[in-house]
């Protein structure tokens, strides 16, 4: 018998601001999940009193004040600017690369000085590629920031990262690491950036309010069932999934993470520290309280939670947490995608149905554009 609007599949960013607007809009909603707890990625677990990001450090960023505005709206984000460290055999520099990182590479102070660097190092690499194009990521690094920093802070760094050679890697995964020649450690050039104040499940509780939310539940063990109960199903699980895998499996890369309590209050003085040399078997460390705790709260906390992140190649039955947008995937992801067009009654979204690589603004962004 159908008792609601939507069942929704998913409890993550996208099925949970869906859900939001469809109650405000007056549609009931029943919302499944298959994992233990609500929120998808964005999950938290408390230990000491610190959130910890579960599936990996969450910083939300974004230049669409319409989102800022939402999000702001169902709970107050606090002031969170993301600026990782990288650790080189002991010596740190910052990131992304600016002012400082030239700093502390070449010893210049003046952005004069770290461009006559820059580019006496980008002339190397020219005459090297003798007017072609860059072919792969060595290359496109070397030409972007030149061969010191390329052997410091990203040759082993992405070779764990993605578990093949610079030389082996597309050009265009290291074109998005801004070069700035100003002493700014800003990660992001959003205009907007934080954390929820009290965590993401905060946003997520606030999101979900009043609807009614069925845990421990996956569409695909009772499907006819549960499909029988609503006019419309809004699906952000795997997309090769929900077809039945009938024109093969998507691939997806993956991180573990090894999670310990520190006895002390202050572990690395930054939430997140990259380690950049491949004899290092993990990429970097978070340390969660620095997400939410500033100043005096950090000692005032005599304990602290880190995660060494591992990067690891993706099997069926493990967690697909990034996308691989090859080629190969892209292309069996577009056939996905032409059945997805013929559907009348489903709505696709969230980054594993549209198989994308989202961050948490452009879903909250998509998932506000979609008619409820
Ligand atoms: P998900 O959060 O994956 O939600 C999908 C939900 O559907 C899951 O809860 C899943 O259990 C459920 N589901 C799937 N199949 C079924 C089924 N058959 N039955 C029932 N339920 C099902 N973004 C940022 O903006 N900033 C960051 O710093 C950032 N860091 C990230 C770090 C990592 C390691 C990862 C993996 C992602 C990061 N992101 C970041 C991206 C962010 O996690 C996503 O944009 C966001 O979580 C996507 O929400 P979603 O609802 O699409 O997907
Ligand atoms: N990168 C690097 N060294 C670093 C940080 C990043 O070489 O210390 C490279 C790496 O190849 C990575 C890419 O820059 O895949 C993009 O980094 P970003 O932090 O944006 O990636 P994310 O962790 O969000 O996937």
């Amino acid at each position: 018998m159908i008792k609601y609007d939507y069942l929704i599949v998913g409890a993550g960013l996208f099925g949970s601001v869906f859900a939001y607007r469809a109650r405000q809009a007056g549609k009931r909603c029943l919302v499944i999940d298959k994992r233990p707890h609500k929120g998808g990625n964005l999950y938290c677990e408390s230990i000491e009193g610190i959130n910890v990001h579960k599936y990996g450090a969450h910083i939300f960023h974004t230049s669409n004040k319409e989102v800022w505005d939402f999000v702001n709206k169902i709970v107050e984000f606090n002031r969170y600017t993301n600026s990782p460290v990288a650790n080189y055999r002991g010596t740190l520099y910052n990131l992304p690369f600016n002012m400082n990182t030239f700093n502390q590479m070449w010893g210049v102070t003046t952005p004069a000085e770290a461009q006559a660097k820059l580019e006496e190092q980008r002339a190397e690499v020219r005459r090297m590629l003798n007017e072609r194009e860059p072919q792969n990521l060595e290359e496109q690094a070397q030409l972007l920031i030149g061969k010191d920093i390329y052997e410091v802070l990203i040759k082993g760094y992405t070779q764990k990262q993605w578990g093949r050679e610079c030389k082996d890697l597309p050009a265009f995964i290291i074109k998005r690491l801004p070069v700035r020649m100003v002493f700014d450690n800003n990660y992001f050039n959003d205009k907007y950036q934080g954390i929820p104040i009290g965590g993401y499940n905060k946003l997520i509780e606030g999101l979900l309010e009043g609807v009614e939310v069925r845990l421990n539940t996956d569409y695909f063990a009772d499907r006819a069932e549960l499909e029988s109960l609503a006019e419309k199903v809004v699906y952000t699980g795997p997309i090769d999934e929900y077809y039945d895998y009938r024109y093969g499996k998507l691939q997806y890369r993956t991180v573990s993470f090894e999670t310990t309590i520190e006895n002390t209050s202050n572990y690395q003085g930054n939430a997140v520290v990259n380690y950049t040399d491949v004899a290092i078997p993990y990429t970097r460390i978070i340390e969660h309280k620095h997400f939410e705790m500033f100043g005096a709260e950090v000692d005032a906390c005599p304990r602290t939670v880190i995660s060494k992140e591992y990067s690891a190649e993706w099997k069926p039955g493990m967690e697909p947490y990034y996308p691989v947008n090859d080629e190969l995937n892209n292309a069996l992801a577009a056939q996905y995608r032409a059945l997805t067009r013929r559907e009348q009654n489903v709505i696709f979204g969230g980054r594993l149905a549209d198989y994308k690589y989202y961050d948490m603004a452009p879903v909250v962004e998509r998932a506000l554009a979609v008619e409820v």
